[in-house]
């Protein structure tokens, strides 16, 4: 933690930090899935039919996690950059109660898509 970062957001950054953690594992594992390093594909293709519509669901997952990944590395930069709370459009401040909710959020509500 470097000198010039506040300790307003520890909580915030104590966040970001476990969640980034979590969805790289869940990135992990459903990549592993995805490349079937636990389990072939089954020859019964009705089976088969299951597993690859399973795969949509993984891939929905992926592109959900990696998404949210995305915004979490963008709020810790922000953090580093020392403008974290700000909206990356306006750059009024972010209401704290949404920041409470979604740490990563990079807008305020009024720049906020829906809001
Ligand atoms: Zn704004």
């Amino acid at each position: 933690m470097n000198a010039h970062s506040s300790d307003r957001f520890r909580d915030a950054r104590t966040w970001l930090l476990a969640r980034a953690a979590e969805l790289r594992d869940r990135l992990q594992r459903v990549r592993s899935d995805l490349r079937r390093e636990r389990e072939p594909l089954p020859r019964d293709s009705a089976d088969a039919a299951i597993t690859l519509e399973n795969d949509e669901v993984l891939e929905a997952l992926e592109r959900t996690a990696a998404r949210e990944l995305d915004l979490i590395h963008a709020a810790q930069e922000r953090m580093e950059e020392g403008v974290f709370g700000l909206c990356i459009r306006c750059a009024g401040d972010i209401d704290v109660r949404r920041l409470r909710t979604v740490p990563y959020a990079p807008f305020c509500r009024d720049c906020g898509p829906g809001g």
